[in-house]
């Protein structure tokens, strides 16, 4: 095979590769970014510019890219063993995860289960759910609930859990029925409170639909505290204890979906550390691997997995796979990760610059007319933008100001890649001062540019 130097990446690209999340004539303007490496919080492309990556490329890349002791991890792992079947076997990593794993998790949670991405996790959560009731006296139980504008994932029962329209609404002959709770819209809270005087009365809602619903409920997923891409939606820990009290009422399964709030993101290990109560069940990736390998798990109690535990022809089992389950290259990444994580050194640097990140985004931003709301949990800010600041009216979706605003920073060297007109960043915790000063002053920049 011969290599052609002067290759157009781009093009080449184009001829095969179908992108996710992409209206692919969308490339004809701006051709797909081919990246040669990473380092950091930067990544660099064939032609050598250099890009911030503040959004963690997705929300997964937890500690910078090509950080050298996740490397060396993997590249240890990968002549020691690269995969083995997981079904009557397994290997250190996967051992040794789950030991690491215990010591930081909300308690009670105890039994692991590995897919490989997250919305396989979500998928794997909801049967295992479904069946404990099934396998408990309650096969009335076969209903799922979940919030208003939650996103859990693209697969077909993932995605019938969500309620983003971008995402769900073609689809919506081929998807499950669902029962929707009206959850909480800070921003625009129909209660009129804010976050000083708020007791969460909008989880009336939740108490009406589980007093209708309850009984035939198998399980409640939820984005603890941070309802990502719905975009960037920030809500109190109080209204998840009081979803804690309503399953424990009506014997439904709470399910925290993790996957972009776990590991740091919302200032504590897990979003649900905030809150002083427990999932019965937490699905993780994302930041599980440090952005590294396609991994995610769920993890469990022991009373959802003693209700399994039978004779084999009892019919029991969660006979659920994956092949890929447990890979070790990804559990030794995820390893890696938490050996990092493990003296809380990482963390307690993120949150102050966490203050600091906030503090210089309102300084800047507060004061423009079309910032309606800045919200803030972590190292995540977002920036709601607006058409009208007094009346909260947002812009036609069809001007795309966000995506404008997307296209004038990439040819800054900062990638941002905004939920609709939400501008936010959720970098890598181990993004410092300087590079928040640079990412915050050129985002304002692309700002003025396309809303001066
Ligand atoms: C990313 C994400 C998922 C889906 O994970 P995939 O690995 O993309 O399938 C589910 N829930 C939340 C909250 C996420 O952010």
């Amino acid at each position: 095979m011969t290599v052609c130097e002067n290759k157009d990446w781009a093009q080449t690209d184009l001829k095969y590769i179908w992108h996710p999340c992409s209206q692919m004539k969308d490339y004809e303007e701006l051709p797909p970014i081919v990246i040669d490496r990473g380092e950091g919080i930067y990544l660099y492309d064939t032609d050598g510019n250099k890009y911030m990556d503040v959004i963690s490329s997705w929300w997964c890349n937890l500690l910078g890219h090509c950080n050298p002791q996740i490397n060396a991890a993997v590249k240890k792992q990968i002549d020691q063993l690269e995969h083995v079947i997981f079904a009557n076997f397994s290997h250190r990593p996967a051992i040794e995860l789950c030991e690491l794993l215990m010591k930081v998790l909300p308690e009670g949670l105890c039994k692991f289960h590995f897919t490989d991405n997250g919305s396989s996790a979500i998928e794997a959560a909801m049967k295992v759910c479904f069946q404990y009731h099934e396998q408990t006296g309650n096969p009335q139980k076969t209903r799922f609930m979940a919030l208003s504008e939650a996103y859990h994932g693209e697969t077909i029962g993932a995605l019938s859990v969500g309620d983003c329209d971008l995402y769900t609404k073609l689809y919506k002959p081929i998807l499950m029925d669902v029962i929707r709770i009206q959850g909480p819209d800070c921003y625009r809270c129909p209660y009129g409170k804010n976050l000083d005087n708020c007791n969460c009365e909008c989880a009336e809602h939740a108490v009406k639909t589980f007093k209708e619903y309850g009984e035939v409920t198998a399980g409640l997923l939820v984005e603890p505290l941070l309802q990502g891409s719905a975009g960037m939606k920030v809500y109190p820990p109080l209204y998840l204890k009081k979803l804690r009290e309503l399953c424990d009422e009506y014997n439904v399964h709470l399910i925290a979906d993790e996957i972009a709030t776990g590991y740091g993101r919302t200032g504590k290990m897990f979003a649900f550390d905030h809150a002083g109560v427990s999932p019965d069940i937490i699905c993780l990736s994302k930041g599980l691997t440090g952005g590294y390998m396609p991994m995610a798990i769920f993890v469990t109690t022991q009373k959802i997995y003693d209700a399994f535990y039978a004779d084999y022809n009892s019919g029991k089992a969660f006979m659920h796979s994956h092949t890929y389950s447990g890979n070790p290259l990804a559990c030794s990444a995820a390893i890696a990760v938490l050996d990092i994580l493990k003296d809380g050194t990482v963390l307690k640097q993120a949150n102050e610059n966490a203050e600091y990140f906030t503090r210089i985004i309102k300084e800047k931003f507060a004061s423009h007319k079309n910032v309606g709301d800045i919200r803030t949990i972590g190292l995540i800010n977002a920036i709601e933008l607006v058409k009208d600041k007094t009346t909260k009216e947002p812009f036609n979706s069809k001007l795309r100001t966000g995506y404008q605003i997307y296209k004038k920073a990439l040819k800054r060297g900062l990638l941002l890649r905004p939920l609709g007109d939400v501008i936010y960043f959720n970098p890598p915790l181990i993004i410092d001062k300087k590079e928040m000063d640079t990412a915050v002053e050129i985002a304002y920049e692309c700002l003025l540019e396309v809303l001066p």
